[in-house]
């Protein structure tokens, strides 16, 4: 998943503790192994190469994922879309390449969850445009956090912190106090902008600085949040944080609130009775959800 892993946990038995992480560490490892899109032999490799032929065999868990994944796109009109890397793929933010003007208007038509065939009792999926490709970095690392903290629970463990870049989970409190939980200043590194008590809920920040570059031509800011509509970066926010129960939803909704912007996007979660959001827009300003500011 290219990204940081950090777990902070108690349990009385400092054995079982190191067992325990080392265990979610493994977890993650799997997971990283199976979906990144650009190592051969990973699933999501085969499906990005084969999937357009006709549909490909899955495994329940990428059915599931998927699905979800699907189930965020219908409801935002495809804000959320996880075949935004048809043109995605173009884009390598490290070494600052983006996709040519014709690169990128002859793959946007595959940018349609829509042509995303998936049939979940068969465990099959099938690409409906010949350049679709699909990455779940707008999801896996919500679902990663979410099964370590499963994994935990299982474990016997009641008191602990996974995050995955910028997707947190948060099992109970921090043994009789709240999680303090920083959203950072996203013009600033090390300089936190806002810090929130939190215990047992998952937190999600996306933010355009994470994985970026400066254009030299035009000094746009691009970056690794992509509008499905047009193939770009998309504008307008600077960061989004989603607060909810799991992961595998506030993972997705902050990539999609981010897309949205700020007054679609708070719409958004002003309608889903469970989760909250902080955005700070391109002048700074800081934006809540009702939910925060009743
Ligand atoms: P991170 O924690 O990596 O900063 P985000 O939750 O902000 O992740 O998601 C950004 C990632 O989501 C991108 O790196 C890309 O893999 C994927 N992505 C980008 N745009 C979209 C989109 N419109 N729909 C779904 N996934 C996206
Ligand atoms: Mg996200």
């Amino acid at each position: 998943m290219g990204t940081e892993v950090s777990v902070t946990l108690w349990h009385d038995d400092a054995l079982l503790a190191r067992r325990a992480i080392d265990a979610v560490m493994a977890q993650m490892q799997g997971i990283d192994e199976r979906w990144n899109p650009a190592a051969p032999g990973s699933e999501l490799y085969r499906v990005n190469r084969q999937a357009a032929l006709g549909p490909v065999a899955i495994s329940p868990e990428l059915a599931g994922v998927i699905d979800k994944a699907l189930y965020y796109s219908r409801l935002t009109e495809g804000a959320f879309d996880i075949s935004f890397a048809s043109v995605g793929q173009f884009y390598d933010y490290r070494t600052g390449v983006a996709p040519g003007e014709e690169q990128r208007q002859d793959a946007l038509p595959a940018i349609d969850y829509r042509l995303l065939q998936l049939d979940r009792d068969a465990l099959r999926l099938g690409f409906g445009h010949p350049a679709m490709r699909i990455d779940l970095g707008g999801i896996a690392k919500g679902y990663a956090v979410d099964r370590a903290i499963d994994l935990l629970w299982q474990r016997g463990i009641r008191h602990a912190s996974v995050s995955a870049g910028g997707d947190t989970r948060l099992l109970g409190d921090r043994r009789g106090r709240p999680w303090m939980v920083g959203i950072r200043n996203p013009r600033q590194d090390d300089d936190v902008a806002l810090v929130l008590p939190l215990e047992d809920v998952a937190f999600s920040t996306s933010g355009d600085y994470e994985r970026f570059f400066i254009d030299p031509d035009t000094g746009a800011r691009i970056h690794h949040i992509i509008n499905p509509r047009t193939g770009l970066s998309a504008g307008g926010v600077v960061s989004v944080s989603v607060i909810g129960p799991r992961g595998f939803d506030t993972d997705p909704l902050s990539t999609t609130v981010f897309v949205l912007g700020v007054d679609q996007g708070l719409a958004l979660i002003d309608s889903l009775p469970d989760f909250d959001a902080v955005l700070i827009d391109a002048q700074g300003l800081v934006h809540y959800s009702s939910g925060l500011v009743e």
